[in-house]
């Protein structure tokens, strides 16, 4: 049956649709930083942070530290 198939291209589509949404999101704050001349720059101790951790993740707000505390707490 089709409809199965269409119904499984949808959940398919819309879950991709969310994924790239949220990563969209975290690429318009961090041009947001940028706007601000915060970029760069940790958004919970105010520190530096790494390059090598911004090629990374271009789109990261929390230095090392702060991003480890985050996971730490469940976030
Ligand atoms: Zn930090």
């Amino acid at each position: 049956m089709a409809t199965g198939d269409e119904e499984g291209h949808r959940r398919t589509v819309a879950a991709a649709a969310a994924q790239r949404r949220s990563m969209l999101r975290r690429i318009d704050a961090a041009l947001a930083r940028i706007e601000a001349g915060e970029y760069g720059w940790c958004a919970v101790c105010g520190e530096q942070i790494a390059t090598t951790r911004l090629d990374r993740e271009p789109t990261t707000a929390y230095c090392v530290a702060c991003a480890g505390m985050a996971r730490a707490a469940g976030r």
